[in-house]
């Protein structure tokens, strides 16, 4: 039952293939710390392959038929793509999907404050983090503030060379007495992540003039007032590129892989598919990390309503056909798995865990606590993706996310299984999940692209 080395399988050429691939998704990485940023450089790419927008074609009044491609974007954090398939969409589809949201700290809607020469952000952190791996860390922010009469003003500060950064202070371990005989939990607390960006006073004020300071900055650069932080969404991310890890450079270490990694693959076996029988849709949603709720979240009608549209673009619609559509589709929900570490072994089931370098994961079940919250993949789907993996020689491994009892986390699948479909959890084993920075396999990252554009290709069950 041990699965095979990835690695030990490549020829030159593949290994060509494998490098590639992990150079664009790098660079991928690099331009997509937000849900937003994500978006828009998924649409760059998908345009210039051919991907017309939703919207466009409905005011148009064309129709789909087989090879169209067509996307639709929801609030700018939410993208689904379709390339039709030969078959009627009552068929049902081969559906992808992974989230582009990814933890890490929120700027608060009041948030700047001076305090002692300091001004400081106050902040509220987004998805399961341990707060203390954030401190003492270069951080960039990155987001948008919507003025009152609708401008939408980019915010991109600590990722450029010559950019500042920002950082949450840690007290030094000659202080640390009380601190470090706490629990990891209590390290630092929520209401103590306080992102420190700036220091000089403002020349000729008198009080909160380093405040002052940083106002004038944000309005001579940005044009916004205080006000305006109301209506502004701004995320704290580590700063810093993407890069390669290992002597051997087998690995890649860069912040937001969960879930972008699965996005990226999945959006590369997209545009790198031909024509298939079945339509093929790839979902980047949004809020994953928070519960999968809000508009831009899978727990919302979006999907359905773009499902919809297709369909009747593609002279199917009604209400029952969509209900057929749905039920019959097949789905890879995509989500990172928990990487054996071997630096904490204990934590893992060595038979059913997941390696670096073994390909992509396929995991029956999530959840915890006695597979709790989980979408349990029905046998009968697994044997057909396993012949479908195995037919086009996909390395692959199975996996759970850690012993019984360890822990357990939750996915998108339960949300899309609701419609009968089929579907099972899968992705790209990482290593340090939810720390600023999470490592990869290039090999496994090659492998699980190649599984999902031969799940694209392959018909129903
Ligand atoms: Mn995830
Ligand atoms: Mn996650």
């Amino acid at each position: 039952m041990e699965r095979k080395n990835a690695w030990k399988t490549y020829d030159a050429e593949k290994l060509s293939f494998v490098n590639a691939l992990s150079a664009e998704y790098m660079e991928y990485l690099d331009h997509s710390k937000t849900e937003r940023e994500c978006v828009d450089t998924t649409v760059n790419m998908i345009e210039k392959e051919g991907y017309v927008e939703l919207e466009e074609l409905i005011r148009s009044g064309k129709k789909l038929s087989a090879g169209d491609k067509v996307y639709a974007v929801l609030m700018n954090k939410f993208i689904i793509m379709f390339q039709m398939g030969t078959k009627p969409m009552t068929e049902g589809m081969n559906i992808l999907g992974a989230h582009i949201d990814s933890p890490r700290i929120d700027v608060k809607q009041n948030p700047l404050f001076e305090d002692n020469g300091f001004a400081l952000l106050d902040t509220h952190y987004y998805g399961g983090i341990k707060k203390y791996q954030w401190i003492a860390h270069p951080l960039a922010l990155h987001g948008v503030v919507v003025k009152k009469d609708g401008t939408i003003i980019e915010i991109n500060v600590g990722d450029n060379e010559n950019d500042p950064v920002f950082f949450i202070s840690d007290i030094l371990i000659h202080l640390a007495g009380e601190q470090m005989s706490k629990s990891a939990k209590d390290i630092i607390g929520g209401e103590a992540l306080d992102l420190i960006i700036a220091s000089k006073p403002l020349e000729g004020e008198e009080k909160e003039a380093v405040k002052a300071g940083v106002f004038k900055i944000l309005q001579d650069t940005y044009d916004f007032e205080e006000e305006d932080f109301l209506s502004a969404e701004l995320e704290i991310v580590p700063a810093g590129k993407t890069k390669e890890a290992g002597f051997d450079r087998s690995m890649i270490m860069g912040y937001g892989q969960d879930d972008r990694v699965c996005a990226f693959t999945s959006l590369k076996a997209m545009l790198e598919i031909g024509q298939t029988d079945r339509c093929a849709c790839c979902i980047l949603c949004d809020k994953e990390e928070t519960g999968s709720r809000g508009a831009t979240g899978m727990t919302s009608r979006f999907f359905e309503n773009v499902v919809a549209e297709v369909l009747n673009l593609a002279g199917e619609y009604s209400e029952l056909n969509l209900r057929r559509c749905l039920a019959a589709s097949d789905m890879l929900s995509s989500d990172v798995s928990a990487a054996f570490d071997p630096n904490f072994p204990s934590v893992f089931e060595k038979k059913n865990t997941a390696f670096f370098g073994r390909g992509m994961v396929f995991n029956k079940y999530t959840g915890a606590g006695g597979k709790s919250g989980s979408n349990d993949a029905n046998p009968e789907y697994i044997a057909h993706i396993r012949k479908i993996m195995d037919d086009a020689g996909v390395n692959f491994q199975t996996a759970e996310l850690g012993r019984v009892d360890a822990g357990g986390g939750g996915t998108i699948a339960y949300i899309m299984a609701a419609y009968g479909m089929n579907v099972i959890d899968c992705g790209v084993p990482v290593l340090c999940m939810h720390a600023p920075w999470e490592v990869t396999s290039k090999a496994d990252i090659y492998e699980t692209k190649c599984g999902y554009a031969a799940f694209l290709e392959k018909a129903c069950l």
